[in-house]
């Protein structure tokens, strides 16, 4: 099958790839047919955060048709139409019970890793890094679903995928970042960033009732889109953020603001300067300017939230001011599938058309091209989707098709499905290198495996 694969700075490819099968028995294998480029996966591209290999399948929002499926998945069907959640959640575990998602304790193989950075593990997540699990990612034709009981919602027919498929990542990301603000009927909130996730979050805002919602950047396409959405934009180079907002809000701050920009901020000025030269010499691993913003303007006693990713250990964080002001901090993974659901009936309902934030549409071979759009913000690039099993030509803005397939239009043939890729005990090898030369039997540890050679070849020399 067609995968798009990282292979290094500002460089990824469309490959022949073995295709995923069937490895556990919650797992299904998903056709996909609409994934897309996320703000998340600009930090893979451009060599930010550790642990990517090269050749791994990249992409964390997609959708498509079941093609086969694990004996312990009973609530989808062969057939069935479904968006995947981007965190990877056994629904089990202490934090899944808790519906924190994004946290599930049983579904990153690599533990050990962002335990080294974080302390503790998060979830699994599709396509992002080795530290969070190595998982294949959906920019392909075909994608390996784990606990795809928990992680995958069917989609009623009548909505089309564009429609539907953000409810992968970034309208709960937005989401949840405006749910994290605790709204109070008057409020007002402030977010840093119009990309997709600020886009889902000023609209967010509004239907959970702010007042006001100020929507900040500095390309004039987003802040449109933002104003579009009920926002008042502010173009950051034309002002200064902080005291716009003071005078917004009567000198008090707005009551909430929301980082929708996180690692890779632009910077203008000295400042800037400062965080670019510690990222590039490793000696600071983000840059954190939109975050000391966003914390200096809140109001007294207001909140902070951080949907956009930070990878590791920042400067010149105003914890003065967080500690003095009485903020609160809220921020993490989007817990993606306690949002599915609720989401998908306010898209029924009518409250809002995800689709809205489609500039591109791409066919998965011209992602390389998709990547550097969206980095680029060239021609009017907000957010770009790519159609692995179409054939639909590569589309600009100016020259937009509209995606009203529904499914019922795309029954597959589920016999071209061939199998391929790792098997389950391939995966396991690969985890368990320490092979006894005697019996053959595997190990996670030079320990271990000393210890089981005592007993193997004394049993061998019985
Ligand atoms: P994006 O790169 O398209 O958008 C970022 C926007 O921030 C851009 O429009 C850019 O112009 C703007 N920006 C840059 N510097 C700024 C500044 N100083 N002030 C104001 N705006 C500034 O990306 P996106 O898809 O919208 O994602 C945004 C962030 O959210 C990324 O960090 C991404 O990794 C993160 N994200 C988090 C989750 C989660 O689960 N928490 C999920 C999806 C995305
Ligand atoms: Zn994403
Ligand atoms: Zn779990």
């Amino acid at each position: 099958m067609k995968a798009n694969c990282w292979y290094g700075k500002r460089d990824v490819r469309v490959e022949d790839v073995a295709e995923p099968r069937i490895l556990n028995r919650r797992d299904a294998i998903v056709k996909i047919t609409t994934t897309a480029i996320c703000g998340s996966d600009l930090h893979l591209y451009n060599g930010f955060v550790p642990t990517m290999q090269k050749g791994d399948i990249l992409g964390h929002e997609f959708m498509g048709e079941v093609v086969e499926i694990g004996p312990d998945v009973r609530n989808l069907k062969q057939g069935d139409r479904v968006v995947v959640a981007f965190p990877i959640s056994c629904g089990k575990c202490f934090f899944c019970q808790k519906e924190l998602f994004s946290l599930c304790e049983n579904s990153n193989p690599n533990p050990w890793m962002a335990q080294k950075l974080f302390g503790q593990s998060p979830a699994g997540l599709y396509g992002y890094t080795h530290m969070l699990g190595g998982f294949a990612g959906g920019q392909a034709e075909y994608a390996r679903v784990p606990f795809a009981d928990v992680g995958a919602i069917k989609i009623p027919n009548g909505l089309a995928d564009d429609q539907v498929v953000f409810l992968s990542d970034i309208f709960p990301t937005g989401y949840m970042a405006a749910e994290n603000c605790n709204i109070e009927p008057g409020d007002t909130v402030a977010v840093w960033g119009c990309g997709p996730v600020g886009q889902f979050a000023v609209r967010s805002a509004l239907l959970l009732g702010a007042e006001r919602v100020f929507g900040i950047d500095r390309f004039p396409e987003r802040l449109r889109m933002a104003e579009d959405g009920g926002a008042e934009a502010i173009n950051y180079e034309e002002a200064d953020v902080y005291d716009i907002l003071m005078e917004k809000t009567s000198g008090l701050g707005p009551d909430s603001c929301i980082d929708a920009v996180g690692l890779e901020a632009h910077v203008p000025g000295l400042i800037g300067a400062y965080d670019r030269v510690k990222q590039a010499l490793m000696l600071e691993s983000d840059r954190p300017h939109v975050f000391r913003q966003a914390v200096l303007a809140c109001r007294k006693g207001g909140t902070v939230s951080v949907p956009g990713v930070y990878g590791g250990f920042d400067d010149k964080i105003p914890l003065g001011s967080l500690m003095n002001k009485g903020l609160t901090i809220k921020t993490g993974q989007t817990h993606v599938q306690h949002y599915m659901r609720p989401l998908l009936e306010r898209i029924q309902n009518g409250e809002i058309d995800p689709s809205f934030v489609i500039t591109h549409r791409m066919r998965l071979e011209d992602a390389a091209q998709g990547y550097e759009i969206f980095l680029n913000k060239t021609d009017d690039c907000v957010k770009v989707v790519l159609k692995p099993n179409e054939t639909y030509p590569m589309t600009t803005k100016a020259n937009r098709f509209s995606d009203d397939k529904v499914l019922s239009d795309r029954q597959s043939d589920h016999s071209a499905f061939s199998k391929g890729g790792a098997t389950m005990a391939e995966e396991h090898e690969a985890r368990q290198p320490y092979k006894c030369a005697v019996c053959g039997a595997k190990f996670d540890s030079q320990d271990q495996l000393q210890n089981h050679l005592k007993i193997c070849t004394q049993k061998k020399s019985q």
